[in-house]
């Protein structure tokens, strides 16, 4: 099975790129030169670099004994919380502003929905110098206004997104249009492992630093280097997408993808899009996407706000229907209880996203000597009110 985009960016029947005909000069140059660029020598040379020097990488793989002995199993945390910025995101913006300067492109426009991605994509941009607008969700500015001043610190300018509900998805449209309007000398980068080819390959590869290290790694502290579990929570899914990247192949590792089911699966308050989602196009993809039954999307809801799209990527659409990863999901009180406890027994404060990775080590019965990896995606300080707010501290 081939679990990897093909040429023309599907993942089985997942993936394609059903972009507008303004597009798709600039789309098909990405599409002809990605690999070529990130298999240039010099190339990788300036992303490893960056990486170690700049972002702090390797990520350590930790062991949490504390976290191990209450699950009477062996835990490990891949602390991608300590990265520059504090989350996985920096890998993809590092390796996109690359392939930007490789291009020769002179702006860069990106869409944010808590302001992650667009702190991620600010950072990368005063690196290099580059001019950076990042569209912005009008209702998301107001509610996440220190990730919008981080972004003005860092030289970036912000474009409130007015249209439709006034979040990701419409800041989405607004950097498309941004971009057809400016298609020469403009690059998106784009935040997860959505959109349409080569978006979904490209980040997956630039993300999968984290399975490359996790296997020498784990080689070193168990002397072998493949896990029985791995754990990863989905938004877009690409922090799963590279912490199971080198591992898809070896079907004795179980691959366990966690979504955000909010007030709960039936609540109409969720992002559990593989569960309630149906096939269909959102960002110039073919995937799995959760919409009325005449098509229009519906507004996906999480307490993190790193999870709710209400998509996932082509590759996560594919690995669902091939089963070769298992998705659960975590509502919002299992997250936040799952959050504390990480907090209590190892001293580690997760981010909320990865506190759904977390709230499924009950979900799942592991043997004592089992080695189970989780994907601790980013650190809790951007969530520290949400926290303070839900647990009345
Ligand atoms: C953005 C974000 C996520 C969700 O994005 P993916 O593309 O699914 O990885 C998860 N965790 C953290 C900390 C994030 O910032």
């Amino acid at each position: 099975m081939n679990y990897n985009a093909n040429k023309k960016g599907y993942y089985g029947e997942f993936g394609g790129s059903f972009v507008p005909e303004m597009l798709y000069p600039n789309v098909e140059e990405l599409q002809n030169k990605y690999l070529k660029i990130m298999n240039e020598e010099s190339f990788k040379k300036e992303f490893q670099s960056l990486l170690k020097d700049y972002v702090g990488r390797p990520s350590p793989l930790y062991f949490a004994k504390r976290l191990s002995k209450k699950y009477n199993t062996k835990i490990y945390l891949k602390r991608e919380d300590l990265n520059h910025t504090g989350a996985h995101k920096i890998n993809n913006t590092i390796g996109q502003i690359l392939m930007a300067k490789r291009l020769g492109k002179k702006r860069i426009i990106a869409e944010t929905g808590a302001g992650q991605h667009g702190v991620a994509t600010a950072t990368v941009c005063a690196l290099t110098g580059i001019e950076c607008t990042v569209y912005m969700g009008e209702i998301d500015i107001a509610r996440q206004a220190p990730n919008v001043a981080r972004m003005k610190m860092l030289g970036a300018k912000v474009v409130p997104a007015m249209s439709g509900s006034k979040t990701l998805k419409d800041a989405t449209n607004e950097a498309i249009r941004a971009w057809i309007n400016n298609p020469v000398d403009t690059y998106y980068i784009i935040g997860s492992v959505v959109g349409f080819h080569p978006y979904p390959d490209m980040v997956a590869r630039f993300q999968s630093v984290i399975s490359e290290e996790m296997k020498w790694q784990l080689k070193e502290h168990e002397n072998n280097e493949n896990p029985d579990y791995i754990i990863a929570c989905v938004g877009g899914g690409s922090n799963a997408s590279g912490a199971f990247y080198h591992y898809l192949n070896d079907s004795e590792v179980k691959l366990i993808a966690v979504e955000a089911a909010g007030k709960g699966i039936d609540s109409g308050q969720s992002a559990a899009t593989t569960i309630l989602g149906k096939e269909g196009i959102i960002h110039g993809s073919k995937t799995m996407l959760m919409q009325t039954d005449d098509g229009q999307i519906i507004e996906p809801y999480s307490i993190s706000a790193g999870l709710d799209y209400p998509g996932v990527g082509p590759q996560h659409a594919h690995l669902f229907k091939t089963k070769r990863v298992k998705y659960l999901n975590a509502t919002d009180d299992e997250a936040m209880k799952a959050g504390l406890e990480l907090c209590k027994l190892e001293g580690i404060i997760p981010a909320i996203e990865s506190s759904h990775a977390l709230a499924v080590l009950n979900k799942i019965k592991f043997k004592k000597e089992d080695i189970v990896v989780i994907n601790l995606s980013g650190r809790g300080d951007k969530d520290l009110d949400t926290y303070i707010n839900y647990f009345n501290f």
